[in-house]
């Protein structure tokens, strides 16, 4: 299969991230679409912060290839109030540094911080965009 970069084709990135977040198509037909695989398809989601994990994404997907066994039940659900998708994708896709060290979103991995270290506590107030390390507290 031809590997073709995402990054250098225009409107590729926004696509994807779009199409995942709003889950309007499944991860083949979207590789097919733009001709890559469709792990590369994962990986892009995962960078820009849209799914956290693999299993996260196996349940995104889930939805449209309708593995009821994939889904999580009402009392899983119910544990935590993670921050909506589609939040994360519009954070995500208008970030462009670390809000403590500046360092620019090419050089490093950005993640969505909850201020109040609340995680349940999803206000837009209550979120800034940090790397890693900065969220890690290593920096
Ligand atoms: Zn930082």
């Amino acid at each position: 299969m031809r590997k073709t970069f995402l990054y250098n084709r225009i409107g590729a990135v926004e696509d994807i991230l779009r199409q995942y977040t709003e889950v309007t198509m499944t991860v083949t037909n979207l590789a097919k679409k733009w001709d890559v695989t469709p792990r590369s398809i994962q990986r892009l989601v995962e960078k820009h912060g849209i799914v956290r994990t693999i299993a996260e994404g196996n349940r995104v997907t889930a939805k449209l290839k309708n593995y009821d066994a994939l889904r999580k039940t009402p009392e899983q659900k119910a544990r935590r109030k993670s921050l909506p998708r589609k939040l994360r994708y519009e954070m995500m896709l208008s970030a462009v540094k670390c809000v403590v060290c500046n360092a620019p979103k090419e050089s490093v991995w950005l993640q969505i911080d909850h201020i109040d270290g609340n995680a349940e506590n999803n206000d837009r107030s209550n979120l800034q965009i940090l790397c890693m390390d900065c969220n890690q507290g290593k920096r």
